[in-house]
């Protein structure tokens, strides 16, 4: 509480939360006279548990591999550097990581390389630096000049020569999932490209999960507990997947003021959606959701004493580890459900619910068209069920309740929901 220190509080909680950078101004000149950062500790436990279901590190039981210690070192610095940004009076900046991690204001996801035999390089997961923007932000901000320069210019200049070095800012507005249309700002994402990024992750997770077994949980740990390890590994590209999605209809623009000589607005390029698109329906054909049936064999029901948590798939088979529920989850973010939802949403345009009806209708004929030549029950099966929910929907759009997939286990640090951001500070 006392003013006259800056501080950084290290944390311990029951459960993985968010860290916050705040600071103490003085009000009638905006003057920040104290910083103070609270660090919480289970971050560490949580960078843990994804380079456990990327590395599957432990060979030899139970040592804790270098390298894994390193990669939530590195990130507990980001974290730190992070926070402390915040304290001086910087905010989020997302596009930062499409731009070569410019800056420590951005959410990072660890960056995986594939070497070239086909194994996972995690030796650049997070940067070990504070990035370019960062020395502009603080540059424009604590700039001190001389009696007799222009200001105004000076300071104008510092900014025109970032966007000159391709360096720029766009913040929270634009870049968290829900109303934003920035194609190149988001939150947890990496690379110049959100659809490349997306198939190249899916790779990564591919790779990972083809390794995924006994190595992936310590010697002694339930069996059961793997399935702590494997939600984020099955869900890796969750954020990426939200990128891409953001490329579908997607906006480019700066914050531009007249006169600064910022380029306009521009419409994402056609091909580029429907790149954007394809990409996203390749994270939910059956072999990117198939549980590989060696991992299903070793994730037994849950030990006595470990129950479920938001740490686990939320499942319809009680105790036993779901398979199906694993991929509705997954697959939940992109399908029909989604579609009908769309068609019938008062909040959104005519226009949008008459081309989602008009896509339903149509693909209503394709399943129809299927019912005839299938021969496979188990197909058959799903899609006469998918045609009758299309059937009920479009004859009465409200008496229809779409039976919702399974709800994603939490994510960034907690829950899903917009209701659960924990304001601009948090990460
Ligand atoms: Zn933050």
């Amino acid at each position: 509480m006392d003013i006259r220190y800056n501080v950084i509080n290290w944390v311990h909680r029951a459960t993985r939360g968010w860290s916050y950078g705040s600071s103490v101004t003085d009000p009638r000149t905006g003057e920040i006279i104290k910083g103070h950062v609270t660090l919480g500790s289970l971050r560490l436990r949580q960078d843990y548990l994804l380079s456990e279901g990327l590395m599957a590190p432990y060979e030899d039981g139970t040592t804790v591999p270098d390298d894994m210690r390193e990669l939530a070192l590195a990130r507990l610095r980001q974290l730190v550097a992070h926070e402390i940004g915040h304290t001086i009076g910087l905010p989020h900046n997302y596009i930062s990581s499409a731009q070569g991690r410019a800056s420590v204001m951005d959410y990072p996801h660890p960056m995986m390389k594939i070497r070239s035999d086909g194994t996972l390089d995690w030796s650049q997961a997070y940067d070990d630096a504070i990035g370019e923007w960062d020395k502009v932000a603080v540059n424009y901000a604590y700039r001190d000049f001389t009696t007799g320069t222009n200001e105004d210019r000076e300071l104008g200049k510092i900014l025109s020569d970032a966007w000159n070095r391709g360096l720029w800012f766009i913040t929270d507005q634009d870049a968290r999932p829900l109303g934003s249309v920035h194609p190149q700002a988001h939150l947890w994402d990496n690379g110049e490209n959100a659809v490349d990024q997306l198939d190249h992750l899916m790779k990564v997770r591919g790779i990972a999960l083809t390794n995924f077994g006994e190595a992936n949980i310590r010697d002694g740990a339930p069996f059961s507990s793997l399935e702590e390890v494997l939600v984020p590994l099955y869900l890796h590209h969750r954020y990426q997947l939200e990128a891409a999605a953001k490329v579908l209809a997607g906006l480019e623009f700066r914050y531009a003021v007249r006169g600064d000589g910022q380029p306009g607005i521009t419409i994402v390029d056609p091909e580029e959606q429907r790149r954007a698109l394809s990409a996203l329906l390749n994270t939910v054909t059956p072999q990117a959701l198939a549980i590989p049936e060696n991992v299903l064999s070793l994730i037994p029901p849950r030990a006595f004493g470990y129950p479920r948590t938001r740490e686990t798939f939320n499942a319809h088979t009680g105790v036993a580890f779901d398979a199906l529920a694993a991929a509705e989850t997954a697959s939940g973010l992109t399908t029909l459900h989604h579609l009908m939802r769309l068609a019938a949403n008062k909040a959104a345009s005519h226009q949008v619910r008459a081309v989602a009806t008009l896509k339903i209708g149509e693909l209503r004929k394709w399943l129809s068209q299927q019912d005839r030549r299938q021969r496979n029950e188990r197909q058959l099966a799903h899609i006469r069920y998918g045609g009758q929910l299309i059937d009920r929907f479009i004859d009465d759009p409200s008496t229809v309740t779409v039976p919702a997939p399974v709800e994603p286990p939490a994510g960034s640090p907690i829950g899903m929901g917009e209701d659960d951001w924990c304001g601009w500070n948090g990460n």
